[in-house]
C-alpha cells in the first residue's frame, strides 16, 4: 500500500531531543510527524527506560528549557540539585570547586534519571493532537525538490510517502537519514569506555557532583537521592568487560581506589552498564530542508555532562527561527533560514566540542609536563574569579546569546 501525507515539520528519532522540539513547537500549531525507529512500548515510556541506567546532568539552562516546554514540573520532584562541583585530579595537587553562590542561581545544575526525562517527554507529547508518532518506521529514501522534502519511509506493513517543509533528523549519533542525505562524519575514537551504575556511599554527597581525572580516564560521580550517587567511569576499552563482569565486591573495591574516601566507603552498587565511547561531529549541518540536532550532529564524549544540554539548546534556538519564521509566513526550510540558525549555533557547538575533546586529551595520560599544567590549571581556576565565572558559566549553559525559551519568554 502507498499513500501520501504533507506535515508542517518532520522530525526523524524521537528521542530526548527529537521530542523536545516537538513539544517547542506545540503552541505553533503545526503539523509535526515524529519518525521513529522503534515500535511503542505501550506505555508512556521511552524505548530504552529499563536498559539504560544514565543519570543526566542538566545544565541550569535545559532547566529553563524544560520549563518552557511543560517538561519540568514532572521531572523537578524528581530531579536533585548541584550545589558544588568539586573537579580533582587523582594523584597530583590541583582543586576548583564551583558553588552554587558564586553563580547566583538555585542550582548549579540537576541530576535526572534517563527514565524521568524521557517519561516526563512522552507524557506531555500525548497532549497535542497535532504531534504524531510514525512507529516503528524508518526512512528509506529521500527526494528534495524546491518547495517540499519528500521522505519515503518504511513501517512494518507498507512503504508510505510523506512531504514536509522541513525535515528535522534527531536520530542520534548513528543516523541513517544523516547517510541518505550524504553528510559526511569527522569521527574520533577515544579507545574507551564508559561504565555507568548507581553506588550507595557511606557519607552523603551534600549535594556534589565529583569530576576526578585519573590517569586511566576520568570518573564522575553525580549525586542521586541520599545516599545514593551515579556513576560515570571511563576505562580503556580492554578494562570494560572485566569491569562490567567482575563481582561486585571487586567492582567496589577498584572504584573506591580510583575514587579516594571522599564520600567514605563505597556500600553497594545496581547492575552496571557499558558505553563504548566517540567524538562525531557532521561536517555539514543543514542541506535544502533539512537540518541535523542533537546527537545527530554532534555526539560527545560524556566526560563533561554535556551532550543533552547541547542538543536541547540546538532544539530552543531552532524552534525560535522556525517560529518566527511561521509568523510572517517565511519558509523557515530553505538554506537561508537554516544558515541563520547554524551561525548561531556554531560558536557554542564548537565550544563545549573542544572544550570536552581537549579535557580527555589532557586528563587521560599521565606525561609529566601535562599532569603538572593541569594540576596548576585547576588551582588556576579555582584562585582566578573571572576564570572561575567563565567556568561557571559554560556549565550552566549560559554563555553567550540566549534564545527565547532560555529566558522563560514565549516563541
Ligand atoms: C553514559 C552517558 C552519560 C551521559 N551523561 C550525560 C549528561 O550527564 N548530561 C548530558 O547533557 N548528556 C549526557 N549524555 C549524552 C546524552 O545522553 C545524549 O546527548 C542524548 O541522549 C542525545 O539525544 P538525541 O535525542 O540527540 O539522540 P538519542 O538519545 O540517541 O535518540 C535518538 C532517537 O532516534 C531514534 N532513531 C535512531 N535511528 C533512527 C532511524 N533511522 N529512524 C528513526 N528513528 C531513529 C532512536 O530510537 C532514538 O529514539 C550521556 C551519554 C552517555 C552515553
Amino acid at each position: 500500500m502507498s499513500s501520501s501525507l504533507d506535515y508542517d515539520l518532520l522530525i526523524a528519532g524521537g528521542g530526548l531531543v527529537g521530542g523536545s522540539l516537538a513539544l517547542a513547537l506545540a503552541p505553533r500549531s503545526l503539523r509535526i510527524g515524529i519518525i521513529e525507529a522503534t515500535p511503542p512500548t505501550g506505555t508512556s515510556e521511552p524505548p530504552n527506560a529499563d536498559t539504560d541506567s544514565r543519570a543526566i546532568a542538566l545544565a541550569f539552562s535545559s532547566r529553563r528549557i524544560l520549563e518552557s516546554i511543560g517538561c519540568w514540573s514532572t521531572i523537578a520532584p524528581k530531579a536533585i540539585p548541584i550545589h558544588h562541583i568539586h573537579i580533582s585530579n587523582r594523584g597530583h595537587f590541583g582543586v576548583t570547586r564551583l558553588d552554587t553562590t558564586q553563580a547566583s542561581l538555585p542550582a548549579l545544575g540537576y541530576v535526572v534519571r534517563m527514565e524521568v526525562l524521557t517519561q516526563a517527554i512522552y507524557q506531555q507529547l500525548k497532549k497535542f493532537a497535532q504531534i504524531e508518532f510514525i512507529r516503528p518506521a524508518k526512512i528509506i529514501n529521500i527526494i528534495n525538490n524546491a518547495e517540499k522534502i519528500q521522505v519515503q519511509i518504511t513501517s512494518q506493513t507498507h512503504i508510505q510517502t510523506l512531504s514536509t517543509q522541513l525535515l528535522v533528523v534527531a536520530e542520534g549519533g548513528h543516523s541513517l537519514t544523516r547517510q541518505l542525505l550524504q553528510i559526511p562524519v569527522y569521527q574520533k575514537d577515544y579507545g574507551q569506555t564508559v561504565i555507568t551504575t548507581n553506588v550507595a556511599t557511606e557519607r552523603s554527597h551534600q549535594y556534589t557532583a565529583f569530576e576526578r581525572f585519573t590517569d586511566t580516564g576520568p570518573l564522575a560521580l553525580l549525586p542521586l537521592n541520599e545516599g545514593y550517587s551515579n556513576v560515570v567511569w571511563t576505562v580503556k576499552n580492554a578494562q570494560a568487560p572485566y569491569l562490567t563482569a567482575v563481582n561486585d565486591k571487586i567492582f567496589l573495591s577498584l572504584l573506591q581506589q580510583r575514587f579516594g574516601r571522599r564520600l567514605g566507603r563505597l556500600i553497594r552498587t545496581s547492575k552496571r552498564y557499558a558505553y563504548p565511547l566517540q567524538l562525531l561531529w557532521a561536517q555539514q549541518q543543514i542541506t535544502h530542508r533539512a537540518v541535523l540536532i542533537g546527537n545527530a550532529a554532534h555526539n560527545l564524549h560524556p566526560v563533561a555532562g554535556q551532550g543533552f544540554n547541547l542538543g536541547l539548546r540546538d532544539v530552543a534556538a531552532l524552534a525560535e527561527m522556525i517560529a518566527d519564521a511561521h509568523k510572517v509566513g517565511q519558509d523557515y526550510g530553505s538554506l537561508d533560514a537554516l544558515s541563520t540558525y547554524t551561525k548561531w549555533r556554531y560558536r557554542d557547538q564548537c565550544l563545549v566540542t573542544k572544550f570536552t575533546d581537549s579535557l580527555i586529551y589532557l586528563f587521560s595520560n599521565d606525561y609529566p609536563v601535562l599532569s603538572q599544567s593541569r594540576g596548576l590549571g585547576l588551582t588556576a581556576l579555582d584562585l582566578i574569579p573571572p576564570l572561575k565565572q567563565l567556568l561557571i558559566r559554560q556549565a550552566t549553559g549560559l554563555l553567550g546569546q540566549q534564545p527565547r525559551l532560555t529566558r522563560g519568554l514565549a516563541l
